[in-house]
C-alpha cells in the first residue's frame, strides 16, 4: 500500500509546519522485512528519486551490502525525519519530535528482527541516549523487546575512510553475514 495511505492517521495529525510535499521521502522495502535500517533524513537525490539512500551515502551503503552478500531489496529502509532539511542542515529537535511517532508506527507494522540505526541522530533517538556513535556502534541493545544496533552513518565513511571497516564489521554482525576470510577478487 502507498506509504501515505498506510499511515494516513499519522499524516492527519502531523502539524502543518512539517507538511511539505516537495521535501518528503517515504520509506522503501518489504512489509515483512526482517531488518530495518533507520537513517537521519533525506537529501536532494532522495527527494528527486523519491527513495531513501539513493545519493552518495546510499551508493556507499549499496556497495557495502553487496560486498557482504546482503540484498538491499530485502531491507526496509526509512529515515527518522522524512522531509529533507533545508540546506542539508541537521534535523532540528522539533522535526525529530514531529516525525518520531511515525517511525514508531513503522516499527510496529514491520516488526523487524533487528533495527539498524545509522549515525548519531537515529541512534540517539532510538536508544534515548546522548552517547556518541563512536562509543556505541556495533553493540546490540534491547529496547522494548527489540534488538537495535547503532552503526556509523555511511556518509561518515565518505569523510573518514577509516570508519568503513567498522561499518562493514557492524553490518555483518547485524545481518548475520560473518566474514569468511575469503578475499574479494577486486582486492587481489
Ligand atoms: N542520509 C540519510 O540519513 N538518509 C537518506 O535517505 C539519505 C542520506
Amino acid at each position: 500500500m502507498e506509504f501515505k495511505k498506510k499511515y494516513a492517521d499519522f499524516f492527519e495529525t502531523l502539524h502543518p509546519d512539517h507538511k511539505n510535499e516537495q521535501r518528503f521521502v517515504p520509506a522503501v522495502g518489504p512489509e515483512d522485512a526482517k531488518v530495518m535500517l533507520v537513517g537521519e533524513a533525506p537529501g536532494a537525490n532522495e527527494v528527486e528519486q523519491g527513495e531513501p539512500f539513493v545519493g552518495r551515502a546510499g551508493e556507499k551503503m549499496n556497495d557495502l551490502l553487496h560486498d557482504i552478500g546482503a540484498e538491499r531489496e530485502q531491507l526496509y529502509i526509512t529515515n527518522l525525519v522524512k522531509n529533507r532539511p533545508p540546506d542539508n542542515r541537521d534535523p532540528k529537535k522539533n522535526e525529530i519530535e514531529a516525525w518520531e511517532p511515525l517511525l514508531e508506527q513503522e516499527i510496529e507494522e514491520i516488526d523487524p528482527d533487528i533495527i539498524i540505526t545509522l549515525g548519531n541522530f537515529a541512534s540517539r533517538e532510538m536508544l534515548n541516549t546522548k552517547k556518541g556513535i563512536s562509543q556505541i556502534h556495533g553493540r546490540i541493545f534491547t529496547r522494548e523487546g527489540r534488538k537495535i544496533m547503532p552503526v556509523y552513518h555511511p556518509a561518515a565513511t565518505l569523510y573518514d575512510r577509516s570508519k568503513t571497516p567498522e561499518l562493514e564489521k557492524d553490518m555483518r554482525k547485524a545481518l548475520g553475514k560473518q566474514n569468511t576470510g575469503q578475499q574479494k577478487l577486486d582486492e587481489m
